[in-house]
């Protein structure tokens, strides 16, 4: 719900080498080289060389002369000197244009196809060199979400649901989250290592709501570039408050940005189901019966109020990732008129 450059923003000197850094640690895990530089035999540029040549070699994903063409100048495309490394270091903003290069080499179904031996061009380079599932299960996964301040956090696609590295009984460390492919894996296999093709998120929004869908970042408000906070506003519903209690709100864009985020994970059904649930419940409840003391309020009251505020969401949006349904109790506070009351945006 915020942009991960500035969830780091208050808990590190430097967001930007923060994650310059991380994009390093997954560069060199997946690239390593011997004492003279070279590439070792498992590394991503060894294994992309090899595949190469046994593709070319075999001859047999397709009966296609021109597929089989394309598919070549494919992977010649992928082979070409530092392009392997371009990809995966790849900024959001050069996302389209990788996209677009690829795209005038290759048709998606090229990639995507199964052929007879019930393999994909995608499944092919997902199994032997953009090997997602080794990183995934690795430390250094672990390591660089932890340096990204996800050791305690949630979804950055819903704040729903608490995301985080949990320590297992033999006191190894785990995470509790799905990293979602925005260009998704098995279309764009090129991404599949892209550091910020990586969005850590709840498995609701990954498995039930994204699925195979594709976003892009044309169509779609990319975690590491923009900012949904900044762009939507949770406002519950005039006579909506019964007793305080929120019973329905909506979830809209303020500003002329195209996004299809909300639609695509249904946020405003989901929220409209968490509303019924005590947290929020409570927390609405609270202020409606102290809605008199935003304006009127003593000093101790407000102070009080300020403090029960505090310990319930974030007054810095900063920290909106840090708790669950923070930017929800942050809109929702945002509804009444404040004195002396700062929520930083
Ligand atoms: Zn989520």
């Amino acid at each position: 719900m915020i942009n991960i450059m500035r969830h780091l923003n208050n808990k590190v000197k430097s967001p930007s080498g923060v994650i310059d850094e991380c994009v390093d640690m997954l560069w060199k895990y997946v690239n390593k080289t011997k004492k003279d530089g070279s590439p070792c035999k498992n590394s991503i540029t060894s294994k992309l060389s090899e595949f190469k040549l046994k593709r070319l070699r075999n001859g047999s994903t397709s009966t296609d002369k021109d597929r089989k063409k394309r598919q070549e100048s494919y992977l010649r495309w992928l082979k070409k000197s530092g392009q392997v490394e371009r990809l995966i270091r790849a900024k959001p903003a050069d996302f389209e244009k990788i996209n677009n290069e690829v795209e005038a080499i290759i048709k998606l179904s090229d990639i995507t196809d199964k052929d007879s031996s019930g393999k994909s061009l995608s499944d092919l380079l997902l199994a032997s060199v953009f090997r997602y599932d080794l990183y995934r299960s690795h430390q250094t996964f672990i390591d660089i979400y932890k340096e990204l301040h996800f050791h305690k956090a949630s979804c950055v696609y819903c704040n729903i649901h608490s995301i985080g590295i949990v320590k297992t009984t033999d006191k190894k460390e785990k995470s509790n989250f799905d990293i979602d492919h925005f260009y998704c894996k098995s279309q764009y296999p090129h991404f599949a290592l892209s550091f910020f093709n990586h969005i850590p998120s709840c498995k609701e929004c990954n498995q039930t709501y994204k699925g195979k869908n594709n976003f892009t970042t044309n169509t779609h408000i990319h975690p590491f570039l923009d900012c949904f906070d900044s762009h939507y506003r949770f406002t519950t519903l005039p006579g909506s408050l019964q007793n305080g209690r929120v019973s329905s709100i909506s979830l809209d864009i303020e500003t002329n940005k195209y996004d299809e985020i909300k639609d695509d994970l249904n946020l405003e059904f989901r929220y409209k189901n968490e509303i019924k649930g005590d947290l929020i419940s409570e927390f609405s409840e609270y202020l409606w019966k102290r809605r008199k003391l935003f304006t009127k309020g003593k000093p101790e009251e407000i102070q009080e109020l300020k403090e029960y505020i505090e310990s319930q969401t974030c007054l810095n949006k900063e920290d909106i990732l840090r708790t669950r349904m923070s930017k929800l109790k942050r809109d929702i506070v945002k509804e009444y008129n404040i004195r002396d009351l700062a929520i930083f945006d």
